[in-house]
């Protein structure tokens, strides 16, 4: 079992975050736009969320704790924001088609 503390001081969002004070990984919630009040039109604030969600999985994508980050996540069924570069969705996908492949791979071995 993976601890936060054997990799969250090598991620690439800890600097980011403290040098910028912007938290995209954790920013507003998915379905949520309330962190762009300041922003009127909602094209806008669309945009807004997704140019912040983009920066964070780009941060991700050359994390070099990248796996070990994902693997956390999904080990916790952390509920909330982007690890590994993969948000909330993309997990559920992801652990979704791990049974499925999972549950292919024990009926294959029960058939032979
Ligand atoms: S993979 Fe992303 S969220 Fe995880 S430690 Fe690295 S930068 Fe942070």
């Amino acid at each position: 079992m993976i601890e936060l503390e054997d990799f969250r001081d090598q991620g690439k969002c800890g600097p980011y975050y403290a040098e910028t004070g912007k938290d995209h990984w954790f920013g507003p919630r998915e379905d949520s736009l309330d962190a762009y009040d300041n922003i009127t039109s909602t094209r806008e604030r669309l945009n807004a969320r997704r140019r912040d969600r983009d920066k964070a999985k780009a941060l991700c994508a050359i994390c070099p704790v990248k796996a070990l980050c994902l693997q956390w996540a999904m080990e916790n069924r952390e509920p909330a924001g982007i690890w590994g570069g993969l948000d909330v969705a993309e997990r559920t996908r992801l652990k979704n088609q791990m049974a499925a492949r999972a549950a292919m791979e024990s009926s294959e071995r029960i058939a032979s």
